[in-house]
């Protein structure tokens, strides 16, 4: 299957970033939100993102111009949807919310088209089941940000049919990712061990074991990890790791998956991490700063 069009529904660091590769390759990309200000901020940081590629050498403005041809803000999600081969959900990590997207994509998306979630861990067969067609439905977990990670976890649900599946692996490819295929388990292959490093590395900052820079640079330097787990968490949001902990601890009925109240403290200060200016660490400044009385 060809796909030309595609929707993003959710217009934050994720359907941003994934709208952007999209657009990248030549396909008419639809980006859309809820809240006027998620689109209006969604469309700044791809600008932002390809003014920047600019000023490095590393595009040129007629190229820009050709990619922001290929993409649009659209505010009404039945006008977004409309003809699409593809649609992609990048709204909060909620249950709840992705299930109504899907209750309206089953309705208003085109007989043909794909439906992916980019849900970091939240069960891909109770999504895909609200769509009431299944079989189209499947995993399409970005890592942040989108247009510079090169990994896209798919996740396969037991009502998935394989033309699907095949089709996301060419939908991959086709916008330069490596596809892995993981079974519907929560938190999949990616963002169990990812959240599990992050909750420890908080408890241990928590515990004073070390500062937040210094326990970063024990992952970075003696482990090799491009990025440290503190740092990591402040770029993918406090509140989406908190998310997932919280989705983990209910899905495996265990509570040792629980967030750190550090963590959970932070959010409910609204200290989300690079988006907010703050969370682990100090970014107002534009550069990394260490924040004391995390
Ligand atoms: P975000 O908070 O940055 O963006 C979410 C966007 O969805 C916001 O712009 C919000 O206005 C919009 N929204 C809320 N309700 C909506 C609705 N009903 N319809 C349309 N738009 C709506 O969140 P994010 O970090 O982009 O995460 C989105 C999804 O991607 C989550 O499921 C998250 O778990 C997953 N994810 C996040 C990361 C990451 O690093 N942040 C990585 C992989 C996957």
């Amino acid at each position: 299957m060809e796909i030309r069009s595609v929707a993003v529904i959710g217009a934050g660091t994720m359907g941003a970033g994934i709208a952007q590769v999209c657009a990248q390759v030549g396909w008419q990309t639809r980006l859309f939100d809820a809240f006027p200000e998620g689109l209006d901020a969604g469309m700044a940081r791809i600008d932002a993102f390809w003014d920047k590629g600019i000023a490095r050498g590393k595009t040129t403005s007629e190229q820009k111009a050709e990619w922001r041809a290929n993409l649009t803000a659209v505010s009404d999600l039945s006008e977004a949807v409309a003809e699409v081969d593809l649609v992609i959900e990048a709204v909060p990590e909620i249950m709840e919310l992705k299930q109504q997207i899907f209750a309206d994509l089953g309705r208003l998306a085109p007989a043909h088209a794909i439906l992916g979630t980019n849900t970091s861990g939240l069960s891909i067969g109770d999504i895909a089941n609200a769509s009431g067609r299944p079989e189209q439905v499947i995993g399409m977990h970005f890592f942040n940000p989108v247009p510079i990670m090169k990994l896209l976890e798919l996740v396969r649900h037991d009502g998935i049919s394989d033309e699907t599946i095949d089709a996301a692996r060419t939908i991959g490819e086709a916008i330069g990712k490596t596809t892995i295929l993981v079974n519907d388990v929560p938190g999949f292959a990616t963002s169990r061990l990812g959240v599990v490093i992050g909750n420890e590395a908080i408890r241990m900052l928590a515990d004073g074991v070390a500062s937040a820079s210094d326990i970063d640079t024990a992952m970075r330097l003696g482990y090799k990890h491009p990025m440290g787990p503190l740092e990591l968490t402040d770029l993918v949001g406090l509140d989406v790791r908190c998310d997932i902990l919280n989705n983990l601890a209910e899905s495996f009925n265990d509570e040792s998956y629980r967030p750190h109240p550090l963590l959970v403290k932070l959010v409910e200060a609204g200290d989300l991490g690079k988006k907010t200016g703050k969370g682990f660490y100090d970014w107002t400044s534009g550069e990394k700063v260490e924040r004391n009385g995390t």
